[in-house]
């Protein structure tokens, strides 16, 4: 059984306690791996460890970082296949997933900073006559990077690369329901020369490691991708020293589909948006809103749509949609359908949890329900999960009121051929990134985020690298 170890200081360490998590394949139920269960003092050898290397790494040469870098971007892409294999037996999802976008979007993401970092400049500013004005970006020092499970190597390395290319020194905590990739990374790092104690990843339980990450004055800002109720804890917790804070959080997608959208492609983007994933992406559309007059013919043809999803081993090619990442997961997503038919919902497909042929593990039907009001807390709520619900409307302004009607504000998709609709309503609509006859088409240069619930500040592009430097404006009189 693997022993998920921590890196600090560039090397691989069991937890000061001695104490371990088991790690579970949740499609297999098979117990994996023993997962370090850290604490304080592991948090703070590796906050020690990479004040320590910031020393080097900070006052390095952009030139430099981006070599160490494109070469752990190379490993990664070597090392696609085991890697692939290993990010499905841990969070379940299907290697077709793992291996075209997690995994190659993660060596992505360290290629796309190195190049980004290189055009990253320090602003000039027309100023007075007799004056040069100009402003610098300087890495913060020690950094806080915290991911979740649903795309585990994908969104660590999304904090990672822009943190370590513009200069910082990372204390990295995965997440301990999915950390095997993590673990798989920092052997890369050692291989690729990353000099030790620049990046540091602490494995175990998120509220022991932010007991100290979250407080140390020697970390400067914390980046964290989760649920919004984490992200309010870390949130409070970083403000006694008063950190930079990037939150990522959760959502409650709408999409809208209107009468006159081609319906074909508006059923086969809901479906994507809804499933993609097991449903378990923070960008997944879980409200489905559809015009009143297309709604018996856009429910018959996604129905039939979600019913072809193929469900199974997440290590089988031709599998669609895979297990759910865990126990306590797949119980509360297994409660929110009960919940919703409790709130007068009914199932249009799906609706069960699912054993594919020899596989005890936790897999639940993409399903879908209607009947619901958009006040009911199935409507309210992020599921995380293969759940979606379908909502009719009569015109933009009910669209608009039922679509801003919930507490988070990441996404939306809306379907139309109407330029001048989708135009008005991207614009009422009170979400970060709204797609207009698409879904999760991402370009790394855009901003990526939230409002309401769902976050504070951005990544991507410049976001990233403006949120891991801090602006510095020096004002020469000749
Ligand atoms: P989570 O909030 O439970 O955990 C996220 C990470 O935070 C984990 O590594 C966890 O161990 C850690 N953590 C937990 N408590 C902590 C604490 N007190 N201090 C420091 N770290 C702590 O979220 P999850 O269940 O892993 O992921 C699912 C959630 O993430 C969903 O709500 C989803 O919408 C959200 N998400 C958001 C985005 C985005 O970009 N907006 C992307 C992916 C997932």
């Amino acid at each position: 059984m693997e022993k998920i170890l921590n890196y600090i200081n560039g090397e691989l360490v069991s937890p000061k306690n001695g104490n371990w998590i088991e790690g579970m394949n949740p499609a297999t139920l098979e117990v994996t791996s023993q997962i370090c269960d850290s604490e304080a003092a592991d948090v703070e050898a590796a906050i020690r460890s990479a004040e320590s290397a910031f020393t080097f790494w900070g006052q390095s040469s952009v030139s430099y970082r981006v070599q160490v870098v494109r070469k752990i971007a190379d490993l990664i892409e070597e090392n696609i296949e085991e890697l692939s294999k290993i990010e499905s037996m841990d969070n379940g999802k299907p290697i077709s997933a793992s291996k075209s976008v997690d995994i190659p979007r993660s060596a992505t993401n360290f290629r796309y900073f190195c190049d980004a970092m290189t055009q990253f400049s320090s602003e000039c500013h027309q100023t007075d006559p007799g004056l040069i004005n100009f402003t610098t970006r300087s890495p913060l020092g020690v950094v806080g990077c915290i991911s979740p499970w649903n795309l585990p190597l994908y969104l660590f390395t999304w904090k990672i690369a822009p943190a370590l290319l513009a200069g910082n020194t990372i204390v990295a905590k995965p997440s301990e329901v999915t950390p095997m990739s993590a673990f798989f990374l920092s052997k890369l790092c050692i291989r690729a020369g990353l000099p030790g104690g620049v990046l540091n990843i602490v494995h175990g339980h998120g509220h022991k490691i932010g007991e100290t990450l979250n407080t140390d004055p020697v970390v400067k800002a914390i980046s964290f991708t989760g649920s919004t109720q984490t992200g309010r804890m870390i949130a409070t917790a970083a403000a006694g020293s008063f950190k930079k804070v990037g939150l990522e959080m959760g959502g409650k997608n709408p999409t809208i589909v209107f009468a006159d959208a081609d319906l074909e492609l508006a059923t086969s983007g809901a479906k994507r948006a809804a499933f993609s994933n097991q449903g378990q992406i923070c960008l997944c559309g879980s409200r489905i809103l559809v015009e009143k007059s297309i709604y018996s013919d856009f429910c018959h043809r996604l129905i039939q749509k979600t019913r072809e999803i193929t469900i199974g081993d997440p290590l089988d090619p031709k599998t669609q949609h895979g297990a759910m990442v865990s126990g306590e997961h797949f119980n509360k997503v297994m409660k929110s359908i009960e919940l919703a038919v409790q709130e007068g919902g009914k199932i249009l497909c799906g609706g069960n949890s699912v054993k594919p042929e020899g596989l005890a593990g936790y897999f639940i039907e993409p399903t879908l329900i209607e009947g619901l009001g958009s006040e009911c807390r199935t409507n309210q709520e992020e599921i995380f999960g293969p759940v979606a619900t379908i909502i009719p409307f009569e015109g933009e302004e009910q669209a608009l009121e039922i679509a801003n009607s919930t507490e988070y504000g990441l996404a939306a998709s809306v379907w139309t051929k109407d330029i001048s609709l989708a135009h008005r309503m991207s614009e009422k609509l009170e979400a970060g990134m709204v797609w207009v006859n698409c879904w999760m088409e991402r370009d790394l240069r855009t901003p990526f985020g939230g409002v309401k619930n769902s976050g504070f500040g951005r990544e991507g592009g410049l976001e990233s690298l403006r949120f891991f430097t801090k602006p510095k404006n020096i004002c020469i009189s000749y």
